[in-house]
């Protein structure tokens, strides 16, 4: 892969939980998603730009973990927050 994003030496965690029970934050509020992400480097799910809360681009802001990977049903695609690149992290 090529270097188009920097901040590969974040990323921890590049599975997804065997059982994901939606956004942390909007299950605290009772709140809807739309799409879900994983952190990249802490692993906890969060909600896409699509949802109300787009509370992913929030963990992003609050956390400085740059990269997310989606959350979704065979989607391996994975975006960098600071580079604003998509690439993938998990081969097949
Ligand atoms: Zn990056
Ligand atoms: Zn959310
Ligand atoms: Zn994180």
């Amino acid at each position: 892969m090529a270097a188009v994003c920097e901040h590969i030496d974040h990323i921890q965690v590049t599975e997804l939980p065997e059982q994901i029970e939606g956004c942390v934050d909007c299950l605290k509020t009772g709140d809807r998603w739309v799409h879900l992400r994983m952190c990249h480097e802490c692993g906890e799910i969060r909600c896409c730009d699509d949802s109300p809360n787009q509370h992913a681009t929030k963990h992003f802001h609050a956390s400085s973990h740059p990269v997310m990977r989606s959350a979704e049903p065979g989607e391996v695609w994975s975006w960098c927050f600071v580079d604003e690149v998509a690439f993938r992290v998990v081969a097949d």
